[in-house]
């Protein structure tokens, strides 16, 4: 008979498990498209880019939502997300990582959802802008509850999407944004 313990780190795996039997990838612009639908944590809309998404975390009756961009595939972003639980020395890159690893230590079952809410064009040298930082700072001031596990020092973190147009990119941002 398996325990407790056992059955929820099985249920966990199997969550974590579509990410990582995921096609290996050479980079974060060229992943491929789930096979199975049902698989896919967009319903077979993961390979969009340019995106402002938002993850819920379900524990039990409680819910926790931590909101996220990315320019490239979000896919890619996705399966970083979820391969943290390998590398516990990145465990405190973002808050939705350090939250499931809380949840990994405390046992506790989860199961996770994205969704895509705003899309947005990221930094160019025509526009001088990038509309998908500002995006996702629109969420995070205005929608605070769309984004409980979001810290409010993520507000200050500079677009890091101009790196490709400038030559030196000083990172004014501790923690690396995913
Ligand atoms: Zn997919
Ligand atoms: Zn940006």
């Amino acid at each position: 008979m398996p325990n407790v313990k056992q059955i929820i780190d099985g249920h966990n795996k199997a969550i974590l498990k579509t990410a990582e039997t995921a096609q290996p990838q050479k980079n974060e612009g060229n992943t491929r498209s789930c096979r199975k639908k049902e698989d896919c944590p967009l319903n077979g809309e993961c390979l969009v880019s340019e995106v402002v998404y938002q993850a819920t975390v379900t524990t039990g009756d409680k819910k926790e939502t931590y909101i996220g961009l990315t320019a490239t595939q979000f896919k890619a972003r996705y399966r970083n997300h979820l391969m943290s639980f390998r590398h516990e020395k990145r465990r405190n890159e973002t808050e939705l990582r350090k939250h499931l690893w809380q949840l990994k230590e405390a046992n506790k079952e989860f199961d996770i959802t994205w969704k895509i809410l705003a899309k947005g064009k990221s930094y160019t040298n025509l526009t001088k802008r990038c509309n998908l930082c500002t995006t996702e700072k629109f969420f995070l001031i205005c929608r605070p509850h769309l984004a409980t596990l979001n810290k409010r020092n993520e507000l200050v973190c500079t677009c890091r999407h101009r790196r490709k147009f400038i030559l030196r990119y000083n990172r004014t941002c501790g923690s690396q944004r995913l």
